[in-house]
């Protein structure tokens, strides 16, 4: 069966593109009154089963030849005797390295101190060969050991199920409308970052009414919303008696907010109104995996929470081109690009991705990205395993030079006790030398999806289930006047938005006027001239 839609339409209709401006003719608008290369607004009634919409028939339909076309009363299969091939390999693959957890067997896993020690069996361990009829997982070597751990099983059964169903459903073949994703945000509608309901509304997606597909859509959409709920105006986190937020994180967060949320320039089009950009704010995946191969449009979902900024992603990591096979080879190491980083630029006009696949304290010590500034730069980790026993070593040399910068890092984990054991790692690790941002606890933003870990079919987790954040510590201030005036600037921006005139100079300088005198400010931190009186200076 072909699924491939006809394209009758005429060559010389839109197509969608990211950012095309607002001055299109309206003769291009379609009879229906819906233009889909404007930004997003469309409505809301629009059937699922529409036909392919004019403009959209570029889109990659899924690949159906050879696949049955599983149906939603029909999406539980047996891993093993799956209708999908990669399902099928993903059950060989469990069967040959997953072991059997009954207590007869023989320990297999390595206790960690913390974990109390489990009695354990004289039986050699066995790999799983046994799927359980509930949920269809290979869970226990025979069907004995299941049954006498049935209660065990029962915890996670249910949802070893949800993950089964999800994991056909998503090579079901069918339409997937949760993947298509809104525009700009209208600039009057406030985003509510709550919970994903709330964001999804007011962002204007497509209502997803089924709990399936919202958790397919969560699973992708976690990365972006994960990194905008914490550092948007809006955040859900904050200092109230039972907020996530402490101190030290108000005052890391407040000065990037600064970058993210700026007060209008009022720049147009014109010679006249052509005002200095700031540079974009960079953020920095490190250990990058899955999220460097995230389709674009879901990385674009970032830049459309803060619509008056460009941001600059910068996955980093020996794994950041997994999954991404179709780009290699690399760019050769030039002069100009010393690191062969593939740069995707102008994915937006507000967005831009760059990939290294290196370690980063390789890149920090050449000064690659040299200087930092925490006006503009985050750190990101998606579920680093910085204190995981295979992956701590890799994070030992990274960390302290991410301390170093004091620029606000950011860290997910799969499930609170990865979380956990991040956290216990990172403070044995460097002690005294870490402020913590954000306190740990579940993501609001998590995705509402779980996975399996083929190595140990019971183990379930969440794509950043847990969100904390920290930083390398900062000292009070020597100089008492430096820092009344760096929280003056802070407190004027957030009581009167319209006392303040700032001008951004270079990455971390910049002119402010206050009180009628002007302050030239480095990193907001030190205060270096002051002149009494006099225009605010659009360059100097
Ligand atoms: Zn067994
Ligand atoms: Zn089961």
């Amino acid at each position: 069966m072909s699924t491939k839609p006809e394209n009758a339409q005429p060559s010389s209709v839109q197509r969608p593109s990211a950012k095309t401006p607002s001055s299109n003719p309206a003769g291009k608008r379609f009879a229906s009154g819906f233009d889909f290369s404007s930004t997003g607004q469309r409505p809301k009634n629009e059937p699922v089963e529409a036909p392919t919409p004019p403009g959209l028939e570029y889109t990659p339909v899924p690949e159906t030849e050879g696949r049955p076309l599983l149906l939603p009363n029909n999406l539980f299969h047996k891993f093993s005797e799956s209708p999908s091939p990669e399902i099928r390999r993903r059950a060989a693959f469990m069967r040959q390295n997953a072991w059997c957890p009954h207590p007869d067997h023989q320990q297999t896993r390595v206790v960690s101190e913390t974990e109390a020690p489990k009695k354990t069996g004289t039986k050699p361990p066995a790999h799983v060969d046994f799927d359980c009829p509930d949920c269809g997982i290979p869970v226990a070597c025979c069907e004995e050991h299941w049954a006498e751990d049935y209660e065990k099983h029962l915890e996670v059964c249910d949802t070893l199920r949800e993950i089964n169903e999800d994991d056909h459903d998503l090579r079901s073949g069918r339409f997937f409308p949760e993947f298509e994703y809104p525009g700009d945000q209208i600039e009057e509608v406030l985003v509510n970052m709550t919970n994903w309901d709330t964001l999804l509304y007011t962002r204007e997606f497509r209502a997803i009414n089924d709990e399936r597909s919202l958790r397919q859509a969560t699973r992708l959409l976690t990365y972006p919303a994960t990194i905008g709920s914490v550092l948007h105006e809006l955040s859900p986190y904050d200092l109230s008696k039972n907020g996530r937020l402490t101190p030290e994180g108000l005052k890391s967060l407040s000065a990037l907010r600064y970058t993210l949320h700026p007060a209008r320039t009022g720049s147009s089009g014109e010679v006249k109104g052509i005002k200095p950009a700031p540079p974009p704010a960079r953020i920095f995946i490190l250990g990058a995996r899955a999220e460097s191969s995230l389709p674009r449009e879901v990385w674009v979902q970032l830049t459309h929470l803060f619509p008056r900024v460009a941001f600059h992603l910068i996955f980093i990591g020996p794994e950041s081109m997994a999954n991404r096979e179709n780009e290699f080879p690399l760019p050769e190491r030039t002069p100009g690009n010393p690191f062969g980083a593939v740069v995707e630029d102008r994915l937006t006009n507000t967005l831009k991705i760059s990939t290294f696949v290196e370690y980063y304290h390789t890149l920090h010590k050449a000064g690659q990205f040299y200087p930092y500034d925490p006006y503009f730069d985050c750190f990101m980790l998606f579920h680093p395993g910085l204190g995981h026993p295979a992956s701590a070593h890799e994070w030992e040399e990274t960390l302290p030079l991410l301390l170093e910068t004091k620029v606000p890092i950011l860290a997910t984990g799969y499930t609170q006790f990865d979380m956990e054991r991040d956290i216990d790692w990172v403070h044995k690790t460097m002690g005294g030398e870490v402020d913590m941002l954000l306190k740990p606890g579940e993501n609001r933003f998590r995705s509402l999806r779980w996975d399996i870990n083929d190595l140990d079919p019971q183990d379930i987790s969440c794509g950043n289930w847990g969100v904390w954040g920290f930083r390398g510590k900062r000292y009070a201030f020597i100089n008492k006047t430096k820092s009344r005036i760096t929280a003056n600037c802070l407190q004027i921006r957030n009581r009167d938005q319209g006392q303040l005139n700032t001008s951004v100079l270079c990455r971390n300088m910049y002119y402010i006027r206050m009180h009628g005198a002007l302050y030239c400010i480095m990193n907001k931190r030190k205060l270096l001239t002051r002149q009494p009186s006099g225009d605010f200076p659009l360059y100097l």
